[in-house]
């Protein structure tokens, strides 16, 4: 019999936790003449009854396991442990808060059956979202196909059904900072949308402020793409374009006697703060690839596991 593995990252959800499980619960229960089942919960530093709330559930059903992180290490890592510990031959990545419907899991497995190997759902419309999420979301993934080589479908979060096959080529890539789904794209494979409806939240609130959807979205352009490097070559090439114009006119001003010289603060003002202005953002440029190359370079681990249960 084959096997379906759910992966349910959990942040301070305790008012979803057991509605969560629930509702999966009946979608897997629905199927279990075809598919085994196991749902691993990955609770992300919670301080909450999230971890309590998911250990009773554990004692209940062997077939719930957890995994608990020492601390918040994130979405995207919560999401990488649940991966690594999965041992079915299709796992399903899904929110905890329900704005993703587990019922989808049956078309897409179907999808499966017919030798697709990373379903991914596509968002058709969005429910209870605020307009500066939507907007800032819209211009993100404008931003990101933008820059990146690999194509990054919109609209598209993290709820997919991948195949074992790819599901061990993510757990053998050993970056930080990951953007999965991201690099669920680059892998490559047999890929295909399947369209939905984002609910509401269940209940609680977004557990991704704007301070993570930044971070984010800067995994995401940074780990995909280098043009940001590559603009500030551009940005050198127009500031000297810029200085060479000035020199000309400062020359011709001078041999002609066009003006004052000393009056010229304004324009002094204005090509010093321009050319401050270039360098700092190239700088900014620079420094966030070296702050991911040098979290690299640290080697440590990309998130720490408290304790496991249910799990070897
Ligand atoms: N989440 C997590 N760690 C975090 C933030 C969020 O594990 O640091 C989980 C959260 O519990 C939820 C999923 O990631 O299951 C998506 O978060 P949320 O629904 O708050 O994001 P939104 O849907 O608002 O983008
Ligand atoms: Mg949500």
């Amino acid at each position: 019999m084959k096997k379906i593995s759910v992966v349910v990252p959990m942040y301070y959800e305790e008012e979803v936790a057991e509605e969560c499980y629930i509702r999966l619960k009946k979608v897997l229960n629905e199927l279990s003449n075809e598919y085994e089942h196991e749902i691993i919960f990955i609770n992300d530093g919670s301080k909450d009854k999230t971890l309590e709330i998911l250990e009773t559930l554990a004692s209940n059903d062997k077939n719930v396991k957890i995994i608990s992180f020492s601390r918040n290490f994130g979405h995207q890592c919560a999401v990488t442990a649940g991966l690594r510990s999965t041992s079915g031959d299709a796992v399903l990545i899904i929110d905890a808060d329900m704005q993703d419907p587990p019922e989808l899991m049956k078309d897409m497995l179907e999808l499966w059956k017919n030798g697709n190997e990373v379903i991914y759902a596509k968002r058709k419309k969005r429910k209870g979202e605020s307009a500066f999420k939507l907007l800032s979301a819209k211009m993100f993934y404008k931003a990101l196909n933008g820059l990146s080589d690999v194509e990054i479908p919109k609209d598209t979060g993290d709820f997919r059904l991948v195949d074992r096959k790819v599901v061990d080529v993510i757990n053998s890539l050993p970056e930080h900072n990951k953007f999965l789904r991201g690099l669920f794209g680059w892998v490559g494979f047999k890929q295909t949308p399947i369209e939905y409806e984002r609910q509401e939240r269940f209940a609680g609130k977004t557990k991704y402020p704007l301070k993570k959807m930044l971070k984010l979205a800067g995994d995401g352009i940074i780990s995909f793409s280098n043009k940001p490097l590559r603009l500030i070559g551009g940005l050198g090439i127009f500031s000297i374009f810029i200085s060479f114009i000035i020199l000309i006119y400062a020359l011709l001003s001078f041999i002609f006697q066009w003006n004052n010289l000393t009056a010229g603060w304004t324009s002094i003002m204005v090509v010093v703060t321009f050319f401050a202005g270039v360098q700092l953002s190239s700088l900014w440029i620079m420094s966030e690839y070296i702050a991911r190359i040098y979290d690299e370079t640290k080697q440590r681990p990309q998130y720490i596991i408290d304790k496991r249960i249910n799990l070897e």
